[in-house]
Order: C-alpha cells, then sequence, then structure tokens
C-alpha cells in the first residue's frame, strides 16, 4: 500500500507552509499533500488581499501576534529571495469619528505590546504618508505592512515543495479514515504515520473524523473585492478602526504590488462553505447547516445581528465605494466597475459561549494535528505557522 509518514490534508497556504518546515527538518521523509482541486491555492489562499500584515491587531498573549511579527518578516524575505511581487506599502488606520480615537490608542498599545512598529501621527503626518487619506485628528501608521501577490506566492511554495520532493496529490478528496493508519481518500487508501489537517473550511468535518473539534462550529464568511480600474495610485494601504465586536477589518482600500487599488473585503456570511456566489458548490446539507448555525448566531449575539444586516449593503457596489470614501479621497464609482474573485473565511464559533472564536486553533488527535480558524493573517504567518506545526506533529506519533 502507498504509504507516507506525513500527510498534509489541504493545500492552501497552511498546508503547504507545514509541508516545508517538516521536508526541512526530515529531507528523505515522503510527504504527500492531498488537495482536492485541480491545483494548490484554489480556495482562501490564492483569493485574500495579499496584504502582510505587521502584528497590531492581536492580543498579546495569541499565536496570531506571536506568529505575524515572525511571519511578516518571512514572507516578505521568501519573496525577495525569489523575485515575487511584494511592495513594502505601509498602512494608515484611520479613524471616522472622534469617538474611534481611544480605539487607535489601544491599537498602538497592543503593537507596542507585540514588538510590531506603530506610530501614532497627527491629521497633517497622516496626508503626508498618503496625501488623499482622510482621518480625523490622528491615524496609526504601520511602516512594516506590505503587499504581496498570492498566487505568485502560492505557485512558488508549491514549486520549492515538489523540488524537494513532496508530491502535492492533486484532484484528490480525503473522505475519511480506514481504520488505523489508513486514510480513505478518492484515489484510493493511502498509510500515514502522521496527518495534519490544515483543510480550510473543511478542516472542522477532517478533525471530525479523529474526534477532534466537537465544540466549534463552522460559519463561512464570504469576502468580495470591488476592483479599481485606472485610479490613481496610492501610496499604502488604508483601514479604518476595526469593529471590536466582529472578527473583521472593514472594508479597506489595499494597493497591490502593481499600482492597482482593490475596496473590500465585504465579509457576508455565507450559504453555503464554498459560496463564492450564484450556486456554484452548492450543497443542500451545508446550507440547512448554515441556515441554522447563523440562526442561532443571529438569536445568541446582537453584534452578528448588527453585522449581517450591514453587510446587506454590501452587494451593492456604489455603497462599498461610498464606504471607503471615508477613508481615501477622490474614490469616484466610474472606476470601480467589476467585482474581483471572492474568498472565503473558515470562520469558528464556540458552540458553548455563541462567541466567534478569534485566534488560530492547533488541536492534537491521534496521530494526527488539526488547524482550525485559520482565519487571517494566516497568510502572513503561514511559514512560521508550519514550524509550530512540524513541532507539534513530531509530537504526535
Ligand atoms: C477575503 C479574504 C481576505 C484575506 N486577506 C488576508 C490578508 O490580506 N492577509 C492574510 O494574512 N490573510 C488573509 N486572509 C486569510 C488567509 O487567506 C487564510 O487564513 C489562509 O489562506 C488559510 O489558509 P488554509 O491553507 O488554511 O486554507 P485554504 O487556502 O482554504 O486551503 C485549504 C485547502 O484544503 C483543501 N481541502 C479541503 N478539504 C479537503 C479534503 N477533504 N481533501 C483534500 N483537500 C481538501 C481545499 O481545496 C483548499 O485548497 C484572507 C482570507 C479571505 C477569505
Amino acid at each position: 500500500m502507498d504509504k507516507a509518514e506525513l500527510v498534509v490534508v489541504g493545500g492552501g497556504i497552511v498546508g503547504l507552509g507545514a509541508a516545508r518546515a517538516w521536508i526541512r527538518r526530515h529531507p528523505k521523509s515522503r510527504v504527500v499533500v492531498l488537495e482536492k482541486e485541480a491545483a494548490p491555492g484554489a480556495h482562501a489562499s490564492g483569493r485574500n488581499s495579499g496584504v502582510l500584515h505587521a502584528g497590531f491587531y492581536y492580543d498579546a498573549d495569541s499565536l496570531k501576534a506571536e506568529l505575524s511579527v515572525r511571519g511578516n518578516a518571512a514572507m516578505r524575505a521568501f519573496c525577495e529571495s525569489r523575485g515575487l511581487p511584494l511592495r513594502v506599502c505601509g498602512k494608515l488606520v484611520v479613524t471616522r469619528h472622534e469617538r474611534e480615537l481611544p480605539r487607535i490608542d489601544a491599537l498602538l498599545a497592543r503593537g507596542a505590546a507585540n514588538g510590531v512598529r506603530v506610530v501614532g501621527v497627527d491629521a497633517a503626518e497622516a496626508r503626508r504618508i498618503e496625501p488623499r487619506a482622510k482621518t480625523v485628528e490622528r491615524a496609526l501608521w504601520s511602516p512594516d505592512t506590505a503587499v504581496v501577490s498570492p498566487g505568485a506566492v502560492m505557485a512558488a511554495l508549491a514549486a520549492e515543495l515538489r523540488e524537494a520532493g513532496v508530491e502535492i496529490r492533486t484532484g484528490t478528496t480525503l473522505t475519511g479514515r480506514a481504520g488505523g493508519r489508513i486514510l480513505a481518500t478518492s484515489t484510493g487508501p493511502l498509510r500515514a504515520e502522521r496527518v495534519l489537517n490544515a483543510a480550510g473550511v473543511y478542516a472542522d468535518r477532517v478533525a471530525a473524523s479523529w474526534d477532534v473539534g466537537a465544540g466549534m462550529q463552522l460559519v463561512p464568511f464570504r469576502g468580495s473585492y470591488v476592483m479599481g480600474e485606472g485610479t490613481p495610485p496610492l501610496a499604502c494601504c488604508v483601514y479604518p478602526v476595526p469593529d471590536p465586536t466582529v472578527p473583521f477589518l472593514g472594508v479597506h482600500v489595499t494597493v497591490t504590488p502593481d499600482g492597482g487599488t482593490k475596496l473590500g473585503p465585504t465579509a457576508s456570511p455565507a450559504r453555503w462553505r464554498e459560496d463564492y456566489g450564484g450556486r456554484a458548490h452548492f450543497s443542500l446539507e451545508e446550507a440547512r447547516e448554515q441556515a441554522r448555525a447563523q440562526l442561532r448566531l443571529a438569536i445568541r449575539e446582537r453584534s452578528f445581528r448588527r453585522h449581517a444586516v450591514r453587510e446587506l449593503l454590501h452587494h451593492s457596489r456604489t455603497l462599498v465605494v461610498r464606504e471607503a470614501s471615508a477613508l481615501v479621497d477622490g474614490l469616484r464609482r466610474a472606476q470601480f466597475r467589476a467585482w474581483g474573485r471572492p474568498g472565503i473565511r473558515a470562520q469558528l464559533v464556540d458552540r458553548r459561549t455563541g462567541r466567534f472564536v478569534s485566534d488560530f486553533v492547533v488541536e492534537d488527535g491521534e496521530r494526527s494535528v488539526h488547524v482550525l480558524n485559520a482565519v487571517s493573517p494566516a497568510f502572513t504567518c503561514s511559514l512560521p505557522f508550519g514550524e509550530l506545526l512540524a513541532d507539534r506533529l513530531e509530537g504526535v506519533a
């Protein structure tokens, strides 16, 4: 029977990052990455904003804080060493009302606690950094935020792994366990000494085969972008102060490595797990599951109700442009005619408290490690996250 020392379920950035860390430590071992799509990076990892976050949003004791500071530096070095698109443009977090000023102070304090370079700037200084940025009194400046091309990163990482001998078995779905160390896949059984579950929006389903993650409910959120065309280039990304009651950063203005502009992403509750719009990837069972889960969340959490209603407005490009216009001057509706490729966040809700889980969750199972809630900034964090996962995998078998 086909055998591997490590089987990674999911060819997204988390799975590939872990496969890279493992094969560097164990260059002779056989590693197989199972990916149900035709190529790696078909879901969140190839459909995100491409922002390397600096690490000032997250609680000091979180995995997100620890990994994003190191991940930002590691991913920048990866892109530089391979000549991939990279722009260290920085980010302004601006305020739209005086009442948001204390939150700027809180983000500055978090940044300092996490060892991130962040600077409080007044409105004039913000305008010197980006002449079209709008803010009330003050803003936060993060010089280390950078932008990359997620597709180029995924392709380079996959090529490096293949060169190192890792097999990326595309078009193959893990369907369950066939007893002991034997995995059932859509292309036949496979014996695994250890398994890493990095299956994104299906990570909870994969984890259930190892009796892991029962206390969590996955609620997918779709992020859509409005793409600029012929927009005057911005010097940096411009974000609003985030709403602390939901785990999203709010519609923002992102620059792309080639100097383009995109607005978003939105954060609308998805109807099923891979609900990219229309009927694509429709599953009646998932639609029922989500209807129940989101109704429960709406009954328990006022912040979710408020958020879901606000998100209805984001079905209109005009309203997305209007919202982003509170951050940056001179955005014209006529320059934002098309939606970009949406992505889905694999957001978890704690079934017991009914609250969104904010940090990454890594749980061990029998000869397996499961990555749950790999939401933003898992792309930024992926290289040191891979090292952490390799440590955990060494411990489980
Ligand atoms: C709209 C949006 C914007 C974002 N912006 C940023 C950002 O700017 N910066 C940042 O750092 N992060 C960002 N993120 C977060 C980041 O993209 C994700 O956290 C990250 O890509 C998650 O990677 P992953 O490998 O866990 O998941 P995925 O990329 O979804 O990979 C999981 C893979 O598993 C495969 N799979 C699932 N089930 C199976 C199975 N049973 N068998 C085989 N294969 C399976 C899937 O096909 C998929 O390819 C954003 C996310 C979204 C959605």
